[in-house]
């Protein structure tokens, strides 16, 4: 059977997470203010609605309450259970968003690679399918893109490797001794996680992680972030946007298992690993709570070190929004602090999405109709 012809369309979003969805609502509004409505579809690999966080592990919660977690437009709604919103309230809000706008999504759509494709259009193929777009907004996240250091012996290692992608409750470690790499949130959640549950577990880290003070929440965080919108060079003051939130589980893993992070072992061996003071310790599982990086394999990245750009030829930034120095076609939202501060987080993306929104929308001027 011939592939179908692809689609015409103004902006192709590729990536139906917060991002993807934040950049089309910002589109819609847009729209509002043109004689010529821009058109517009968001194209996701997933089966359904709610991105990363349909792959959370089971007790992962916001560091933050609903109120403090809403994409532009319309408030999470509050959580009615106990302590901040759990994933399953993201996935929810996410489908609910998506209906309420209305917003173009098209699933289960892989989005293989970008190519000129004449009239200055690009083609966005997603293999048998294809569209041919105006401009190409870059929302994919993070979560498909694990990243995995080279720590030495990694390959000698006898016992099992998971990254936090594939982590999901304790009790698939029962009777285990685990050690968990990572000192950001994921590394200190996942660590006390399996502390709660009597795992025995060992926390190591490259730096000393900086859990920020107990009364400090998301919230703070994100006052942050809108403080550096504003000012730039402003000084962050208490903690800063790197350091570990304490939320509940990881202050009564601290407070009530005692668990602390340990120095990084120098290399891993057959049954565990080895630190340089020349102590070994026994393992059966490894989690490499080592963060991820932008799933841009579509647009031609490279896997890259901490701190490189992954956009091939760079990046630029106009009025907030990112876009490609080679291609001014093809903009990027909702990666982390180079889209915008806080823009890999729910209520931070919203700032970055408009910008990029209008940032197209100003690329692609209007016509009377
Ligand atoms: P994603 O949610 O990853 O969505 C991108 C979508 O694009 C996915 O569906 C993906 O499958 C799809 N996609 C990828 N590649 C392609 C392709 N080539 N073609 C088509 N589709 C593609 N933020 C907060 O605000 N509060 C928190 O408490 C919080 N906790 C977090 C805890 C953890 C453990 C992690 C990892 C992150 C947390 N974050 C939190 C950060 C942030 O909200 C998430 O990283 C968020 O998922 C980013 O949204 P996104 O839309 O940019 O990416």
């Amino acid at each position: 059977v011939a592939a179908p012809p692809p689609v015409d369309v103004d902006v192709c979003v590729v990536g139906g997470g917060q991002s993807g969805l934040a950049t089309a609502y910002h589109l819609l509004r847009a729209n509002r203010r043109r004689a010529t409505p821009l058109s517009y579809v968001v194209l996701d690999d997933r089966d359904g609605p709610g991105a990363a966080w349909r792959d959370g592990w089971d007790s992962l919660r916001l560091f933050s309450p609903a109120g403090y977690s809403s994409l532009p437009g319309w408030p999470m709604p509050p959580w009615t259970g106990e302590g901040n919103p759990p994933a399953s309230h993201v996935v929810d809000y996410l489908r609910a968003y998506e209906g309420r706008y209305a917003l173009p999504v098209v699933r289960p759509v892989h989005v293989r690679g970008l190519a000129e494709c004449g009239e200055r259009r690009l083609l966005v193929d997603a293999g048998g399918r294809g569209w041919r777009a105006r401009a190409v907004v870059n929302a994919t996240g993070t979560w498909s893109a694990p990243f995995w250091p080279a720590v030495p012996g990694m390959r000698d290692f006898a016992g099992r490797q998971l990254h936090t992608r594939d982590y999901r409750r304790p009790a698939d470690h029962a009777g285990e001794r685990v050690l968990v790499v990572g000192g950001g949130n994921s590394g200190a959640q996942v660590a006390a996680d399996l502390a709660l549950a009597d795992v025995d577990v060992t926390w190591a880290c490259a730096r000393e992680p900086r859990l920020l003070p107990d009364d400090v929440d998301g919230r703070r965080l994100f006052e942050l972030a809108t403080q550096r919108v504003r000012d730039p060079g402003a000084h962050a003051g208490v903690g800063s946007l790197g350091d570990v939130v304490a939320v509940p589980d990881v202050r009564r893993a601290r407070d009530e298992r005692g668990l602390r992070a340990v120095a990084m072992p120098e290399r891993l061996t057959a049954a565990g690993a080895r630190w340089a003071d020349g102590h070994e310790a026994a393992f059966d599982t490894v989690v490499w709570c080592t963060g991820f990086r932008p799933a841009l394999g579509h647009v031609g990245a490279r896997p890259a070190g901490e701190g490189d750009t992954v956009v091939p030829d760079g990046w630029e930034r106009g009025d907030h929004a990112v876009r490609s120095a080679a291609d001014p076609r093809v903009w990027f939202v909702g990666y982390g602090d180079w889209c915008g501060p806080a823009s890999a987080t729910l209520i931070g993306v919203g700032m970055a999405a408009r910008a990029v929104a209008e940032g197209v929308a100003r690329t692609l001027p209007d016509v009377a109709p």
